[in-house]
């Protein structure tokens, strides 16, 4: 390769081709650039195009790009004092520590890992190695690991434990009743499109009663929904909470955080790793919980939401798109009857400069300010309008039926009270029932416990 010959987005996708995979996830159906660097609020690609960013890397990040502070923190630990030493215990591991258990109710004690799949899979280890149990029972999406790969399907996978109550009530009730001594814990990500405050803390109740350990999984909402999460604002008690995204603003650093007897678990869940010790990221976590610490960061960031989130509905209305836009304001949903019109109009607005996530939840960046919004809706309002007019594709009906349907294919959430449901919970409970106790992973995490 020369380096005096200009870098075009369409030569390094054939590069990338030759060498590299993510076809689907990153060439097919992503925007046709590649991103070189990040500023604030804007992202720039190698030809020198600038985006508006509206998917803050994944959620990774949740004040912008290359804040000061962080980059600082994060330079001073690199340059002064080293990346990773022998032993997982650091200053800023210990300090990071100590900060996370003023912050939560649920915080006793915090442990770390590196990326959300890691720390939802080990919460769950250490749930298993705590009560001696085998089950896991979850709703929602917890990353791409083995025990997870049937995300969104009610049911029961006698290979992992673990049996998917599909966010239903009447489900995981039945489930508790019947199997309650044998729950290592329940874990759901939070959906809050769908289910207000009150619903967790129906759920949580519920398990309270069993004694059965509730974890969320707020690897999303830990930063998004408002400064503290769900569970940070005092709604929700849990036994753990697994944070992650927002919390380095984009360095790789994940936290389960809980009752002492549960994170005391550690050693015999066996969790170890290389990279957990690297301290860099939790500088950077330090760095951002110093700069949100006044909440000035939040009330920006969900101020700039609410405005662009009311825009974009007022929008899809006045071209009569029927829609379900909301959520909480830093991450919000922007759901219609018409996906194959939205993927269009996405695709549009990123010619006109605004690099939208084209799943249709909208991320907020605290660095946002009112011109990046009327930016954005500009870009909304030209590509809705271009869209229509050349497109022939007529959106559906919004009724409950949409509803439930949506919920069922966007976060395998089974709302309904029908006779196919409740067959699906009957069977799930019977495979439980019936399950093989010799089989599964976690005999090895319960280690000493069960007489390993
Ligand atoms: C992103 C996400 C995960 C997985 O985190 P990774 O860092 O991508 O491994 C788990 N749970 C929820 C709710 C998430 O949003």
């Amino acid at each position: 390769m020369t380096n005096n010959q200009k870098l075009t987005n369409d030569a390094l996708f054939e590069r990338a081709r030759r060498v590299t995979a993510a076809e689907d996830y990153d060439i097919q159906s992503r925007y046709p650039s590649i991103i070189e660097r990040g500023d604030g609020p804007w992202l720039y690609d190698v030809e020198g195009t600038r985006l508006l960013d509206l998917t803050a890397g994944d959620g990774s990040l949740l004040l912008g790009h290359r804040p000061q502070k962080v980059i600082e923190a994060v330079t001073k630990q690199m340059r002064d004092y080293g990346a990773n030493f022998s032993s997982t215990l650091s200053i800023p591991r210990i300090e990071l520590a100590e900060r996370l258990v003023e912050r939560y109710p649920v915080a006793e004690k915090v442990v770390f890992s590196k990326t959300g799949s890691e720390a939802t899979t080990l919460s769950v280890r250490l749930a298993r190695a705590a009560t001696g149990r085998d089950l896991i029972l979850s709703s929602g999406f917890h990353g791409w690991h083995e025990w997870h790969l049937p995300y969104g399907q009610m049911g029961f996978d006698p290979a992992t434990g673990v049996a998917n109550f599909g966010y239903n009530e009447k489900a995981l009730a039945r489930m508790l009743t019947e199997f309650s001594s044998d729950v290592a814990g329940v874990i759901m990500s939070t959906e809050l499109y769908y289910f207000d405050p009150e619903y967790y803390q129906r759920l949580s109740a519920m398990c309270r009663k069993h004694d059965v350990p509730f974890i969320m999984d707020e690897v999303f909402s830990g930063f998004r929904c408002g400064s503290h999460g769900l569970h940070g604002s005092g709604k929700v008690p849990a036994d753990m909470v697994v944070i992650s995204k927002g919390l380095t603003n984009g360095h790789p650093l994940s936290v389960v955080m809980g009752r002492r007897d549960l994170i005391d678990a550690y050693d015999t869940a066996r969790a170890e790793g290389t990279y957990l010790r690297e301290v860099p990221a939790m500088a950077a976590g330090l760095a951002v919980l110093d700069i949100i610490e006044d909440g000035s960061q939040h009330a920006n960031g969900e101020r700039m939401g609410q405005l662009l989130m009311d825009g974009m509905r007022d929008i899809l209305n006045a071209h009569e798109i029927p829609n379900m836009v909301g959520g909480p304001p830093m991450f919000f949903d922007v759901i219609t009857t018409a996906k194959p019109l939205m993927t269009k109009i996405y695709r549009t607005a990123y010619d006109y400069g605004v690099h939208f996530d084209d799943c249709g939840t909208q991320l907020v960046l605290t660095s946002f300010d009112e011109s990046n919004v009327d930016f954005a809706l500009s870009a909304f309002e030209r590509a809705t309008k271009k869209v229509i007019a050349e497109s022939d594709i007529v959106p559906g009906e919004l009724n409950e039926e949409f509803r439930l349907n949506t919920a069922e294919e966007e976060f395998g959430g089974y709302l309904r009270d029908d006779d196919r449901t409740r067959g699906l919970i009957e069977q799930t409970v019977q495979a439980i029932a019936n399950r093989d106790r010799s089989l599964g992973p976690w005999r090895h995490a319960m280690g000493e416990r069960s007489g390993h």
